[in-house]
């Protein structure tokens, strides 16, 4: 209803004013004059600055008309105030626009500023990802390059300790080899100088191998080779060393063993080979041994002085009809 009642008010001062400037154009500016008081009331009360300056500006044209300068004048003065006021207001109002657009366009800044620190957290998040990442293979390549590494050293080590082993080792007999046997004697030796203790070697050679060979074939010679090996071994002690020289050659390291003492046990073990039956492998197969012993003499005597020594005895041995011991003289 008030709704309808402006509409009807704002309307009705429209057509007003409308009627007062007709009236005026068409020469009646006192019937102008009395129309317009109403239109300015409505007008005033509506606050319709617009339509009130336009309403004034015919107001005043129609005193001026009407020789009443001193109302022409009030309807400009007021003409004039309404629109420094309309100014000002339009003035305010561009202000406030431009305000909004500036906190708009802050607020679109900040928003701007926020999506770029948010972009920037987020490539950085992703780059710390990818370092990460990168670190975490660099550390799994370096492990695997660790691991194959230790792999390698321990396969150099095991084949190492392989080529060792077999260059220690006899093959065929597995009792120590020649070099072997020559390192423990010179290591012997130089103990032995240091805590002055009795030392002997046993020079052993099985008498008539080649016979053996020939009669009954290699093979059944490389069984005697192991037997004989095997029988000496178990005749002699923990702390012996007893191995190959090479074809049908032994001998025997004999720690803390005086030269007596070495014969005697020479003597033994050519008594447990003559004993060896061995008709498993082939019918009368029999074998014996020849032994020279020699006891180290002098603290200064080296391996090579010792092992002539030795060989010379067993030398001796053979020609004294073989399965024998034969001593080589103290030095
Ligand atoms: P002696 O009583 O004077 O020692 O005579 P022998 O026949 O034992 O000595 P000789 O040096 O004449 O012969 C040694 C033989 O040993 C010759 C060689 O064929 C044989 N022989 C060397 N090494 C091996 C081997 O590993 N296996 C076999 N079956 N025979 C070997
Ligand atoms: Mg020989
Ligand atoms: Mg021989």
């Amino acid at each position: 209803m008030l709704l309808s009642n402006g509409l009807t008010g704002a309307m009705r001062a429209r057509r007003g004013y409308l009627d007062a400037l007709i009236a005026l154009e068409s020469g009646d500016a006192g019937r102008a004059a009395q129309l317009l008081p109403d239109v300015l009331q409505r007008l005033r009360n509506d606050d319709q600055p617009r339509p009130l300056i336009d309403a004034l500006d015919v107001q005043a044209r129609a005193y001026r008309a009407l020789g009443q300068w001193r109302a022409a004048l009030d309807a400009r003065e007021e003409q004039i105030r309404l629109r420094s006021q309309l100014d000002q207001r339009m003035q305010r109002e561009q202000a406030r626009v431009l305000a909004a657009e500036l906190a708009l366009s802050r607020e679109t800044a900040d928003k701007l500023r926020l999506l770029r620190q948010t972009d920037a957290q987020r490539l950085q998040l992703q780059a710390a990802q990818r370092e990460q990442r990168l670190r975490l293979i660099a550390i799994a390549l370096l492990a695997l390059l660790l691991a194959a590494m230790a792999g390698l050293l321990l396969l150099t080590r095991h084949r190492l300790r392989g080529a060792r082993y077999d260059a220690m080792t006899d093959s065929l007999t597995g009792v120590v080899s020649r070099r072997y046997l020559l390192n423990h004697l010179a290591r012997m030796l130089s103990d032995r100088r240091a805590a002055a203790y009795p030392l002997s070697v046993l020079a052993i050679d099985i008498d008539h191998f080649k016979q053996i060979n020939d009669r009954f074939g290699h093979a059944v010679g490389d069984e005697v080779l192991r037997r004989v090996t095997e029988a000496c071994r178990r005749a002699l002690r923990e702390t012996d060393e007893f191995g190959r020289m090479g074809g049908e050659e032994f001998m025997a390291v004999l720690r803390r063993t005086s030269l007596a003492h070495a014969e005697q046990l020479g003597k033994r073990l050519c008594e447990v080979v003559a004993a060896l039956t061995m008709d498993d492998v082939a019918p009368d197969l029999r074998a014996t041994i020849s032994i020279g012993v020699a006891e180290a003499a002098a603290n200064d005597e080296g391996a090579d002085r010792l092992l002539l020594r030795a060989d010379a005895a067993l030398y001796d041995a053979k020609r004294s009809g073989r399965h024998c011991v034969r001593v080589a003289p103290m030095q």
